[in-house]
């Protein structure tokens, strides 16, 4: 993007938090790593307290409950005057954590017997990190433009003071890459799920050429795996009002 700072930055550890709040413009897309580094978290940075985007103060509501991490005050009800950035994340959290959390934060939903649940949340950056460091990847805009900013916050916001806007948490088709491409760009994909995805059928395809099945291994190479460089369409538009109306599936089944 002209004018934009670079899609991906190094990380950075809490020790270089000034530095990585440097690195940072609304709506980027901020990564840390879970699972031991296995994974990837995401979230979509929200802004400062102090220079609060309008569209952040407008969904800025005490339900929320926020607090500063440095003095305990209640971010939503004024500026305590310390550096606290917001990043919105949609996650998993244990089912016996639901009562804890604010009524409305949580989703209800969750599948039958599972010991988790979707949980949308605007957090402090500065727990988002934990002691595991963060970088920003916009991992969506070489192929897909990014939305303007206030549409990225709006989006991110929504979602998490609002029900009507989320979309409970899958690993494979609706994890928190997704809903932060969903904000940011349009699409909700996941790096993580596709890289995964084409390993599994690069696999298979190099079975299939080594037992003899030759064509069918270039047939599917072709269409499957040589053509995801150029591969621009989302596979889906979660939670959204606007919904493209082209929708090949959607068309099909009405
Ligand atoms: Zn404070």
């Amino acid at each position: 993007m002209a004018g934009r700072k670079d899609l991906q930055s190094k990380a950075f550890f809490i020790d270089k938090y000034e530095d990585f709040l440097k690195e940072l413009e609304l709506g980027d897309i901020i990564f840390r790593p879970f699972f031991g580094g296995l994974l990837q978290h995401a979230g979509i940075y929200c802004g400062s307290r102090k220079y609060i985007h309008p569209v952040v103060k407008k969904y800025l509501k005490p339900e929320l409950n926020i607090v500063c991490p440095e003095c305990g005050q209640d971010l939503v009800l004024m500026d305590c005057g310390h550096n606290v950035h917001f990043v919105a994340e949609l996650s998993l959290c244990k089912t016996d954590e639901v009562e804890k959390s604010v009524k409305g934060l949580v989703a209800a939903k969750g599948a039958e017997g599972s010991s988790f649940r979707t949980k949308y949340n605007l957090c402090i950056l500065k727990n988002f990190m934990e002691d595991k460091g963060a970088y920003k990847y916009n991992f969506v805009d070489e192929d897909v433009k990014p939305l303007p900013v206030e549409q990225i916050l709006e989006r991110a916001m929504r979602a998490v003071t609002n029900p009507k806007y989320r979309q409970d948490y899958n690993l494979l088709s609706f994890n928190c890459e997704c809903f932060a491409s969903f904000c940011r760009n349009g699409v909700a994909t996941s790096k993580q799920v596709r890289e995964i995805a084409e390993a599994i059928l690069d696999t298979a395809v190099s079975h299939l050429d080594a037992a003899g099945y030759r064509t069918a291994a270039y047939w599917i190479r072709i269409i499957a795996l040589d053509t995801k460089k150029g591969r621009k369409r989302p596979a889906a538009e979660a939670g959204s009002e606007d919904d493209p109306d082209d929708d090949p599936k959607k068309a099909k089944k009405s």
